[in-house]
């Protein structure tokens, strides 16, 4: 199979059949077949072609046209080539792709998370040939504190301000539900916006419990009156938005946020008074350790450290590494 980068997608070539992984453009029937790994909105496009992807990403993706849906563990053929999903433990329904054709493997990663987290246990990789792998925090700089901490340091901090109206500004699908979380476990029920809402619910459809206030809630007029605890999406999360609500409270508002750029960044110019090292992805050790767990002996990196990732994996492991680029061969 012959791997290569197509303007956003990321393409494997087979004898029979063509496979668009995670491409931004519209796939036609005609191109070949598209796969999503994840519901992440810079993984989607509205594919006319036939499109493998878990039932909880077309549930979160919003889209109308059915897909093929595939369940984790189970192998489905695309022509020639054949296709299984793994658990990548990034959101939910987030999925590794092991593509294989005629005794060859192909493990795209897509976004993944290989250390436990709130909901889950670290991702594993199926072995493979040829690995293609996310370098979001691909930089030896990343190396985040175990969720465990970050979790103790919140649930600290939200005590320590528990007179104070906090607002916890996390991307909307994935983060928002592990705040939420992290939040009921303190006996906490945050108020969160529409949009965090609806992926929550489909979170508890699947089975992970979430404890909530939804601005459609009856209670919701009422909470607002008094501090309150809420994650927001971070577009509805403006400096502004501190002055009106603290006027509505009377109270003192906090702004926080949780990301794996925290280590770069305090964000203080956008308001923000407290940012914890919160990451849906895997660090700069947990993405050699997955590299290395994967038994490729060629690695394609993709997305953010591209360049300094693939230097660090023939480095430190040996193996063959290159960013993935926009040619036809490798
Ligand atoms: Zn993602």
């Amino acid at each position: 199979m012959k791997v290569y980068k197509k303007s956003s997608a990321i393409v494997i070539e087979g004898k029979e059949s063509t496979l668009y992984l995670d491409s931004k453009k519209a796939i036609k029937p005609e191109d070949g077949f598209a796969a999503i790994s994840h519901a992440h909105s810079d993984h989607l496009a509205g594919h006319k072609s036939e499109t493998v992807m878990t039932s909880p990403t077309f549930e979160l993706s919003g889209m109308s046209l059915k897909p093929k849906t595939v369940k984790y563990g189970k192998t489905y053929k695309l022509d020639g080539i054949s296709i299984t999903a793994y658990d990548a433990k990034h959101i939910l329904g987030s999925a590794q792709f092991l593509i294989e054709e005629d005794g060859e493997s192909i493990l795209y990663s897509g976004d993944f998370r290989a250390a436990s987290s709130v909901f889950y246990e670290a991702c594993e990789p199926p072995e493979a040939d040829i690995l293609i792998v996310e370098s979001t925090y691909g930089h030896p700089r990343y190396v985040f504190p175990s969720v465990a901490e970050v979790v103790e340091e919140i649930e600290s901090w939200v005590k320590e301000n528990k007179e104070k109206t906090i607002i916890f500004s996390a991307y909307a699908l994935g983060k928002a539900q592990e705040l939420i979380r992290v939040l009921n476990n303190i006996s906490l029920s945050p108020l969160v916006s529409r949009d965090i809402a609806a992926y929550s619910e489909l979170y508890v459809k699947h089975g992970l419990n979430l404890d909530y206030v939804s601005p459609l809630s009856e209670d919701w007029d009422e909470v607002i009156k008094k501090p309150f605890i809420a994650v927001m999406s971070r577009r509805f999360v403006k400096p502004e938005i501190k002055k009106i609500i603290k006027e509505q409270t009377k109270s003192p508002v906090l702004l926080a946020l949780s990301t794996g750029w925290a280590i770069d960044y305090s964000f203080r110019s956008q308001g923000v008074d407290k940012s914890f090292i919160f990451s849906g992805h895997s660090d700069f050790n947990q993405l050699i350790d997955y590299v290395e767990r994967s038994q490729a002996s060629k690695v394609f990196t993709v997305h953010g450290y591209t360049d300094e990732f693939a230097r660090q994996i023939k480095r430190r492991l040996g193996i063959d590494a290159k960013p993935l680029k926009n040619v036809q061969k490798q």
